[in-house]
């Protein structure tokens, strides 16, 4: 009888667990990573090498670089 009791339980147990993953994949069924997830393309700054994400450079003419002033410094031009 007390086996059975265990038995119970563990089924139980096991049921809400299915439960559970059926209701996640249902939200997103082996959905793509999102862009989020995909890692952010890094470039080095000319001036002080500075790594930041590509999309928060500062473009110059000849590369990237970590913000307007070492732009200038680097390419010698007040703009
Ligand atoms: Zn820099």
């Amino acid at each position: 009888m007390k086996y059975l009791l265990v038995l119970a339980v563990v089924l139980i147990a096991f049921y809400i667990w299915r439960n559970n993953r059926v209701t996640q994949r249902g939200d997103a069924p082996r959905a793509p990573t999102p862009p989020s997830n995909v890692p952010a393309i890094m470039v080095a700054c000319l001036e002080c090498g500075t790594h930041l994400p590509d999309t928060e450079a500062v473009r110059g003419r000849v590369g990237a670089y970590c913000s307007v002033e070492h732009q200038r410094q680097h390419e010698g031009t007040a703009n």
